[in-house]
């Protein structure tokens, strides 16, 4: 089979990217080891957001686009079928922290100066944007009105639906396995658990385990040790639908006691995680220490959420453990790989807000050579290991 382009990795970056480049008119493939939204986009908190990305202007504008993007996407097809839906974000604190208070404090000014929508709320305004919860006296809250969620992997299968739509070929249960190439470096297919695929371009998205495909299919063993970029385990603990009772509206990140934030997900339920849970569990993710962070979790929610039943729910949560893909500094890996014609590779945290962005600009890249400007930044020669 030939085509115009083959993605590696059927998460949500892979089939974004796929649909962009199918809309330009390239016949393509999506390759996927596993199922369409098997890997890290089926664990993902999965919020839009460009609130919490303020130190690099470009990356920050990245993922504003990112958010645009899915509004764009919504008035073509509707939130419903992408799996899109308006929550709104609130990050709680109170001054007697006074640290964690003047840094979402200094947040709010950087986001202003963006002209992120975004404004600094008290307490009243907090308790009738969110009425179920409870907030002490003088909790203040910086309120990000328009991040959105996003049910990732139906997303992901949305953008695959679409590539199919549009004449392309979806792979399932069909791992990518030896670069096909010219002495040169010039790539010429891709050899696959479903036979050997034809094609001038190949993408390749497979999240966390992007140093070790890249290795594994070029044969230079180099990436597999040397790609800038860490896989980064979180916990997250999702209940069962609490519906009728709505207790949690918004995403919240809480840091008037101990530190937790939530998710409300389309089905009713709740998905909660922390920082320093996602810590316990990178460290030792046995499964004591994994139920061990995810009663610390629940006991923490039930504070906020008085009509939560806490703990005396773990046996129904869904304990689950997805690794991000971090770039060394932290920022977007996209672009073409140094020294080869035809081979491209996107690797990013964030992906879930990112992928309309990337898939839009790198479709620039991939189907007509021409490096928008807002890709620049995140080129992988800024990394020394492609130097
Ligand atoms: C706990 C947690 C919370 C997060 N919260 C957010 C958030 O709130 N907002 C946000 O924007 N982002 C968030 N992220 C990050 C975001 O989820 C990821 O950046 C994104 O899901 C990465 O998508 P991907 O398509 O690159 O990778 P994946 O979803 O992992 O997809 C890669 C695919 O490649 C496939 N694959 C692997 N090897 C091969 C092979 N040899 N051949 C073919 N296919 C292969 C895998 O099966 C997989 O399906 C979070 C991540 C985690 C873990």
């Amino acid at each position: 089979m030939t085509f115009d382009a083959i993605v590696v990795g059927g998460g949500i970056i892979g089939c974004t990217n796929a649909f962009y480049l199918a809309r330009k008119g390239l016949k393509v493939a999506i390759v996927e080891s596993g199922t369409i939204g098997c890997g890290t986009t089926s664990n993902s908190f999965a919020w839009i957001n460009a609130t919490t990305k303020v130190s690099d202007e470009n990356y920050h504008r990245l993922n504003a686009l990112g958010h645009a993007t899915y509004c764009k996407l919504a008035v073509e097809f509707g939130e419903d079928v992408m799996g899109l839906y308006p929550t709104g974000a609130l990050e709680l604190v109170s001054p007697s922290d006074p640290s964690g208070y003047a840094a979402v404090k200094e947040r709010a000014r950087l986001l202003e100066g963006l002209d992120y929508p975004s404004g600094w709320i008290g307490t009243r305004e907090i308790r009738t944007l969110d009425p179920h919860l409870t907030v002490p006296d003088d909790a203040e809250a910086l309120y990000t009105m328009s991040d959105p969620c996003l049910d990732a992997p139906k997303f992901a299968r949305f953008m695959a639906d679409q590539v199919r739509a549009l004449g392309g070929e979806v792979l399932e249960n069909c791992p990518a396995q030896k670069l096909e190439a010219t002495d040169e470096g010039v790539v010429t297919g891709l050899e696959t658990g479903h036979g050997v695929l034809k094609s001038p371009r190949v993408l390749v998205t497979v999240g966390p385990g992007t140093p070790e495909v890249l290795s594994e299919i070029t044969g230079y063993e180099g990436f597999a040790s040397r790609f800038p970029m860490r896989r980064v385990p979180g916990l997250l603990v999702v209940t069962p639908s609490t519906l009728p009772h709505r207790m949690v509206r918004h995403v919240l990140y809480v840091s008037t006691g101990a530190e937790f934030h939530v998710l409300p997900t389309p089905d009713g339920g709740l998905k909660f995680g922390a920082d320093d849970t996602d810590g316990m569990v990178s460290d030792d993710p046995s499964p004591e220490t994994v139920r061990r962070a995810a009663l610390m979790l629940l006991k923490r929610a039930q504070e906020v959420i008085p009509g939560f039943s806490g703990e005396a729910c773990i046996d129904d949560c869904d304990l689950r453990i997805g690794v991000r893909p971090y770039p060394e500094d932290g920022m977007t890996l996209a672009g073409q790989m140094p020294g080869s014609e035809g081979l491209f590779v996107i690797a990013t945290h964030s992906g879930v807000t990112l992928a309309p962005a990337l898939g839009s600009l790198m479709s620039q890249v991939i189907a007509d050579g021409h490096v928008p400007d807002a890709l620049e930044p995140f080129a992988l020669e800024r990394f020394q290991a492609f130097g």
